[in-house]
């Protein structure tokens, strides 16, 4: 690659970046084909997903531009889990048996040039959540794989502790599939809430965020009937044990906080929320916070009381 085609493989990756970070800041979390196809970036006319294959080098790029992973339900084989390595880093299967084969070419471009690439993660419920910019750091032809780096570029939105050296090599392991989880798990519960607070109903996308009930660390999964779309008030409220939600969807306060006397964010955004349902629900039932979770996680907040 000349020095100016990189440069042009470059112009359009960070225009296409920028496309998706304007319509993630105005609460577009989950992007379809459609949502994604006859763009104009940087004077060229792309689209940002593969159509077919996990794949995608736009005709006239040199490098692909995406890859992209399909959401499976429970049950099934998990995406991510058995594909990361000890090191922490995520294994992306080429495609077919030829590493030589056009599409792995196209991505091994992208390593040779150290070009960024979007990852498509597959959202429970349809649709796809984008991770970016991510790097191929690597390839294992003999197990016919490259090797993905998440982390060269800090995700604001996905907070987690920094992967340290010491870690355990598991434990690695488990760090990178959860970050793998989280912005789709953010995608699907957003959209089964209606991008609403469940508590008090509030509306602002860039202030909620998808709460785990079972949390992360006790094994909680990333679905949505695990999940409740929360502002960033009740989520810490939820996690500090202020806030407690009943296995019948009501909500409770802690009875010192409750009696506390402050202004009007502690009497109008805690304090009256006590007894009263959850405001926002899942319109499919079957989407709906899983009781039994929630009695669990409320009996946490009783005995923190
Ligand atoms: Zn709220």
């Amino acid at each position: 690659m000349t020095p100016e085609e990189r440069l042009r493989e470059l112009a359009v990756r960070h225009a296409a970046f920028r496309w998706l970070d304007e319509r993630r800041a105005a609460g577009k979390e989950t992007f379809s084909q459609d949502d994604t196809s006859n763009l104009t970036l940087a004077g060229e006319s792309v689209r940002l997903m593969p159509t077919q294959q996990g794949i995608w080098k736009p005709g006239q790029l040199g490098a692909a531009l995406s890859i992209r992973t399909v959401y499976r339900p429970e049950g099934s084989e998990r995406p991510y889990d058995d594909a990361v390595g000890l090191d922490g880093l995520y294994r992306y299967k080429m495609r077919g048996t030829d590493p030589d084969h056009y599409q792995n070419r196209a991505l091994r471009a992208a390593m040779h040039e150290r070009l960024p690439l979007i990852w498509w993660l597959g959202v429970q419920g349809g649709g796809y959540s984008p991770l970016y910019p991510i790097y191929l750091v690597g390839e294992e032809r003999a197990d016919l794989q490259f090797v993905v780096d998440i982390d060269a570029v800090p995700q604001p939105d996905i907070v987690w502790p920094s992967v340290e050296l010491e870690l355990e090599p598991s434990y690695r392991q488990q760090l990178t599939r959860m970050r793998l989880h989280q912005r789709p798990f953010r995608a699907a519960v957003l959209r089964a809430y209606q991008t609403s607070c469940a508590v008090c109903s509030f509306r602002h996308g860039d202030l909620l965020d998808a709460a785990h009930i079972q949390e992360d660390g006790a094994g909680g999964r990333p679905v949505v009937t695990n999940g409740l779309t929360l502002c960033k008030m009740h989520h810490a409220a939820y996690d500090r044990r202020i806030l407690g939600i009943t296995g019948d969807y009501e909500v409770q306060i802690n009875a010192r906080v409750l009696h506390e006397e402050d202004g009007p964010m502690l009497r109008h955004g805690i304090q009256e929320f006590h007894g009263k349902p959850l405001m926002v629900l899942p319109e499919r039932r079957t989407e709906r916070p899983d009781r039994l979770l929630l009695d669990e996680r409320f009996q946490a907040f009783l005995d923190a009381s």
